[in-house]
């Protein structure tokens, strides 16, 4: 994934299309509505404040640039004007950057690969959502998506007795399963499920969440993508073997 797309200030909101994960999903720069926050009013009339450094209020609207896509949506968070001084232009220059506190629809942190089960694609798409506002809540989605991943595979959400089964002993049936084919995995879902953990308990940073959503992306990436074209390979190698006598015909 592209950590920079989901740094704190961007200078153009744009991320990869979430409907059709294609097209480029970026801001509508003329649709920009600004409006002052009140810790802002109340500094501009102070003269003793820096006003070259201001944050304000912004809502914006989105659009797909693919035109087959065109899907659209809102953006609303805080904008900041920063003036500076350059010497060598003798002037003044102005960056401007926005945080965004609400995307929706929500760009997603990576692609979803079509091979993806609905409850896994469904968690990953809270995440994102959350991301923006809450960061300990999106990593907890993260968690309940890496326990989907455990269910997809098999691995009993319930012991003997009807009790629901530990995570940890969960993913350390993953870990056995397949003589130990997925122990890469089970590190990278054992450290998603950490991050998650601290999302119920502890604070989470922004840094930690878009850790984990790497994460889940590597594990859905080998688990969804590659191993299917393992098993596609090989059920093309036995195909062609039982199609070949019948084709010498
Ligand atoms: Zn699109």
């Amino acid at each position: 994934m592209d950590q920079e797309r989901w740094k704190r200030w961007i200078a153009i909101p744009s991320w990869p299309c979430p409907a059709c994960q294609a097209g480029t999903y970026r801001i509508v720069f003329k649709t920009i509505q600004v409006t002052e926050s009140r810790a802002e009013r109340i500094s501009q009339s102070d003269p003793s404040e820096n006003h070259d450094d201001m944050v304000d209020r912004f809502v914006a609207h989105m659009k797909c640039d693919a035109p087959v896509c065109g899907e659209t949506g809102t953006i609303s968070g805080n904008r900041n004007t920063f003036r500076f001084w350059v010497p060598e232009e003798d002037d003044y220059q102005t960056e401007v950057s926005y945080e965004a506190l609400s995307v929706i629809p929500s760009p997603l942190p990576f692609k979803i690969p079509p091979k993806v089960p609905r409850p896994i694609e469904l968690k990953v798409r809270e995440a994102a959502t959350l991301f923006w506002i809450d960061q300990k809540a999106a990593a907890s989605r993260v968690r309940e998506a890496v326990e989907a991943i455990l269910t997809d595979f098999g691995i009993p959400e319930r012991n003997d007795k009807g009790g629901p089964l530990w995570l940890d002993t969960r993913i350390k049936l993953f870990r056995e399963l397949d003589h130990g084919k997925w122990v890469e995995q089970a590190d990278l879902i054992e450290a998603a499920k950490w991050i998650g953990n601290l999302g119920t308990h502890d604070t989470v940073t922004r840094d930690e969440a878009l850790d984990a959503f790497e994460m889940l992306e590597t594990v859905i990436e080998d688990v969804f993508v590659r191993a299917r074209h393992d098993v596609l390979a090989r059920a093309r190698e036995r195909n062609d073997k039982h199609r070949k006598p019948k084709l010498a015909e």
